[in-house]
């Protein structure tokens, strides 16, 4: 009798154990696998099949293709010289130029004012170009340091978005360094990724790898005790951090206080299903790091209640419903100005804690069509993400079961009270970073982050405060402030260079750029990002547009596909009347 003759004797299901190895072996998340068997049919044939269909979709949720080596990118340099630029520091010092600065390898080795506006440069007072260096003429030009992602999930199968797509897409838009909250690829995957980009062996922006709390444990961690061991296996294993979601609170607060001890640092999306028992005020008491998102703010505002308003047919596994009530969460907290309203961010700016807000990902809530008609989905979003963000009451974030005026018209009032805490936070000295969390809810990679930085000027952030936002804040909440997010003597080779003015109209870092028209009454498009440098190897972000689009061009002619809107028939290629061409 073969073992797995036996087994079926036995009544062990050979199915169950052949892809429990499998997995085991593979992706090494038995834990993930075994509890989805939990809800599998007793009839062994459907049970045959759903794990077949279960297995095909887990794998391709596990793992996305990771990056080709790198083709693009000209350097480090042994010296670059990058001449001539409007330098934004990110200090909050005002804009000053023309600058040259010196890079050395992937180093910043002098930032030097050679002129005044409107007069030529005296070349005496540039650096000389020894044999060998790098000159790069970026007269008229601005630099910002490179954009800090803190919320960069690397895609997933689900969304079917190759690493390559999404790396170009971020340093396309002048992201050179990412958060990955969850590590959702796996962590190794993630890990793996981090050292070839270090290396610049691939096209991606700088990672750090938050791992989900409890990725990879055998059991469920139940106990303060499993949460430390958790904790410590995973800064053994190489993680810069752990991304929560909630936990029970005893649980959370160990493992908070372990990772602190490491020298680590946590994210939490504060998931309704936990937020009750440990709000943002308890976890950033327990010692976390940055709040992603909003959830968790509200509820430690509470001054009338101490629970949402759920209604009575509430299930948060239907996603309308988790979305549609949270529309109305910050209008049941207490009144912005109100003691309890100040006595909370009080207490969270003696705590030193960092909000990341997100706004972009749910403004489909308060602008459906505009979040699903942004014009970049034509040429950059992918069919399988498209087909990913559609009507769906299964896929997270495509809860437009019946999404009208009355649930914009609750989330447009939602987004100024958030926007309002947000913007007095910073105000009184709070630190507030850049996220996108995109892949989800229309959000598409690089796009969406220069979406984050107009919804912060729309929150009350001086364009100089925004720039702040997207790079030093980053970097301090990250613990990387002395390498990253300013343009200083010392610092890491990270920037963003632009043709347009960046503070006049954040619009101009888009890929697509803005619209404007010229003394000819001609329409025309300005701005992108011209290059991105990251560790002192410079990228023609231009041409990594084109490569996504060649991609995505790919993508839609294997698949004979258009993009078309939610609820109208993909779209036949039909035949031309009478065109002659
Ligand atoms: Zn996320």
């Amino acid at each position: 009798m073969s073992r797995l003759e036996y087994e079926k004797h036995r009544g062990i299901c050979p199915i169950h154990r052949f892809f429990s190895e499998l997995v085991r072996h593979f992706l090494g998340h038995p834990t993930f696998f075994r509890s989805f068997l939990l809800y599998l049919p007793t009839d062994y044939r459907m049970k045959k099949l759903f794990l077949l269909l279960a297995f095909g979709s887990f794998l391709a949720q596990a793992q996305i293709k990771p990056a080709p080596p790198r083709a693009e990118g000209d350097g480090p340099h042994t010296r670059l010289i990058i001449r001539g630029v409007t330098l934004i520091n990110s200090t909050g010092a005002p804009p000053v130029g023309p600058v040259d600065i010196v890079v050395e390898k992937n180093i910043i080795k002098s930032v030097r004012q050679v002129g005044y506006p409107g007069v030529p440069i005296d070349p005496k007072r540039r650096p000389t170009a020894q044999p060998g260096d790098k000159e790069l003429d970026c007269t008229g030009m601005y630099l910002m340091p490179g954009f800090v992602d803190m919320h960069g999930h690397i895609g997933g199968s689900s969304q079917g978005t190759p690493a390559e797509y999404v790396f170009k897409l971020w340093l396309a838009h002048g992201i050179t360094t990412i958060r990955d909250p969850s590590a959702g690829n796996g962590l190794n995957w993630t890990l793996d990724q981090k050292k070839k980009s270090e290396k610049n062996d691939i096209t991606a922006p700088r990672i750090l790898a938050y791992t989900a709390f409890g990725m990879g444990s055998d059991s469920p961690i139940a106990t303060p005790e499993a949460a430390r061991e958790w904790v410590r296996k995973n800064a053994q294993a190489g993680a810069d951090g752990i991304k929560f979601f909630g936990a029970e609170p005893d649980v959370f607060r160990a493992a908070l206080e372990e990772n602190k001890k490491l020298g680590l640092r946590s994210a939490c999306h504060h998931a309704q299903l936990e937020v009750a028992r440990m709000n943002v005020l308890a976890t950033a008491k327990a010692g976390l790091t940055t709040m992603e998102h909003w959830y968790g703010l509200p509820e430690a505002l509470f001054d009338d209640r101490t629970l949402q308003n759920y209604p009575a047919d509430y299930n948060y596994n239907n996603e309308q419903h988790r979305f549609e009530e949270a529309g109305k969460l910050w209008k049941q907290a207490a009144v912005p100005g109100s003691e309890k309203w100040y006595q909370v961010m009080d207490a969270l700016l003696a705590l030193d804690f960092t909000l990341d807000p997100t706004f972009n990902i749910y403004e489909a809530n308060r602008e459906l069509m505009l979040a699903r008609r942004a014009e970049w989905h034509d040429d950059y979003t992918l069919p399988s993400l498209w087909r990913f963000y559609g009507p769906s009451r299964i896929s997270h974030g495509s809860y437009w079961l019946n999404w009208g005026t009355e649930q914009e018209i609750q989330w447009k009032e939602n987004y100024r009270i958030w926007m309002q805490f947000v913007n007095e936070y910073k105000n009184r000295g709070g630190r507030v970073t850049t996220g996108s969390d995109s892949g989800f809810i229309y959000q598409l990679y690089g796009f969406a982050y220069i979406r984050e930085l107009e919804l912060l000027r729309e929150a009350g952030f001086h364009p100089l405060e925004v720039v702040r936002a997207a790079t030093i804040k980053g970097a301090e909440a990250l613990g990387m402030a002395d390498k990253i997010g300013s343009v200083e003597v010392g610092k890491l080779a990270d920037f963003v260079i632009v043709k347009e003015n960046p503070l006049a109209n954040l619009k101009t870092l888009y890929g697509t750029g803005a619209i404007q028209v010229n003394d000819a009454n001609e329409v025309v498009r300005v701005g992108g990002v011209t290059y991105t440098v990251k560790d002192g190897v410079v990228y023609d972000a231009k041409k990594l547009l084109e490569d996504v689009r060649n991609i995505v061009l790919k993508a839609k002619e294997e698949e004979n596909y258009e993009i078309t809107q939610p609820g109208l028939p993909q779209k036949r290629p039909t035949k031309t009347q009478g065109a002659g061409k």
